[in-house]
């Protein structure tokens, strides 16, 4: 695991440096993201420092009860203010990603501001659009490392609830509250002293993952019963969804999260994706189990990444075609178990 400790100096150099910070979430964000940007929110403005958030795109449901959420600019609805702070800063952090194309329309912006910038992720195989990386992709979450970072700027925990909650917020999305992902003893350490601040930790849960409605279960039970296409011989399963569908079942902004982790529950199932039709591009979710990286066969295939056994990426083209060019590489680069 990463020795965090050896980033002190230079993190609290940049601090010091800087009279205005801004923080930068990925498109589409996460708790991981979201929560993250908010326990760093909240530390730093505690600090007296001055910041502001954006995120490129609009939050899914289940994260605007967060403390400082309604705080954050958005920057397809927000440009004009989004594009003043982001040339009023001299400091970028930028968290839970290390591709620029993650910065959705504000990726030009950010990568002509001045600004220093910081990315502090804990994803594979990053591009080279920052000043300093801080980064381990054998951290459970971007929070994790946060937290981390943030005790040590401190001389101590951060004693402050809604930065605990932000925190937790991240490591659960991330983890599937402790089903998957990296999480390791350091984490549970960490989970130990967030929890002893007295966060309510069933409450956050509930709102984290029992928080949908009527239609997304609904859909759910539609996508795994009329749409999942299971190929044993190459312990394979994927689902797909038209815009018309999602339609049908109401969709919201973050409906579809999680469902791609099922078809791993399948006995001899090890690869999983999601096709989701977006206008005029297909977003892919891919799950793995085991040795399959699925970071990249979507960096191979769909100009995405993300982690060894959870990664996404885009396809433009029609659904069919994605389906039958994804059937392809499916073939080419996992051998048939016939
Ligand atoms: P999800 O499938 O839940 O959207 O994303 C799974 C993981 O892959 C996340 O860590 C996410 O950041 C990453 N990811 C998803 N889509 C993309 C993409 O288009 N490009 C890259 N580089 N990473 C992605
Ligand atoms: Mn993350």
């Amino acid at each position: 695991m990463l020795e965090l400790g050896k980033y002190k100096k230079e993190l609290s150099d940049y601090l010091n440096r800087a009279d205005n910070i801004l923080l930068i979430c990925h498109i589409n964000p996460d708790g991981d993201s979201i929560g993250s940007m908010l326990a760093l929110f909240s530390y730093l403005s505690s600090k007296g420092k001055n910041v502001g958030m954006i995120s490129p795109n609009y939050l899914q449901e289940f994260l605007l009860w967060m403390k400082g959420a309604d705080r954050i600019n958005i920057f397809i609805r927000d440009r004009n203010i989004c594009l003043k702070q982001i040339e009023k800063a001299d400091l970028i952090i930028m968290l839970d990603f290390n591709q620029s194309n993650r910065l959705g329309e504000a990726e030009k912006p950010v990568l002509q501001s001045s600004a220093r910038k910081v990315v502090i992720d804990h994803h594979l195989d990053s591009d080279n659009f920052y000043d300093l990386i801080i980064s381990d992709p054998g951290r459970s979450s971007t929070a994790e490392i946060i937290h981390e970072l943030v005790c040590m700027l401190n001389d101590g925990l951060f004693n402050e609830i809604s930065y605990a909650e932000a925190i937790y917020v991240g490591i659960i999305t991330d983890t599937g509250n402790f089903e998957h992902g990296s999480f390791t003893g350091n984490t549970f350490r960490l989970i130990a002293d967030l929890l002893d601040t007295g966060i309510d930790k069933d409450r956050i849960f509930n709102l984290v993952f029992n928080n949908f409605t009527e239609s997304r279960t609904r859909l759910l039970g539609y996508a795994l019963y009329e749409k999942m296409v299971v190929i044993p011989e190459y312990k394979t399963a994927y689902i797909t969804l038209t815009r018309d569908e999602l339609k049908r079942f109401n969709y919201h902004r973050g409906d579809t999260e999680g469902f791609v982790n099922l078809p791993l529950s399948i006995n001899g199932i090890d690869f999983s994706a999601l096709f989701i039709e977006k206008e005029g591009f297909i977003k892919i979710s891919f799950r793995s189990r085991g040795d399959f990286s699925v970071n990249s066969f979507a960096g191979k295939y769909f100009q995405g990444g993300g982690h060894f056994n959870a990664a996404g990426g885009d396809y433009y083209d029609s659904l069919e075609n994605t389906v039958s060019y994804f059937l392809d590489m499916l073939k080419k680069e996992r051998k048939s178990e016939e």
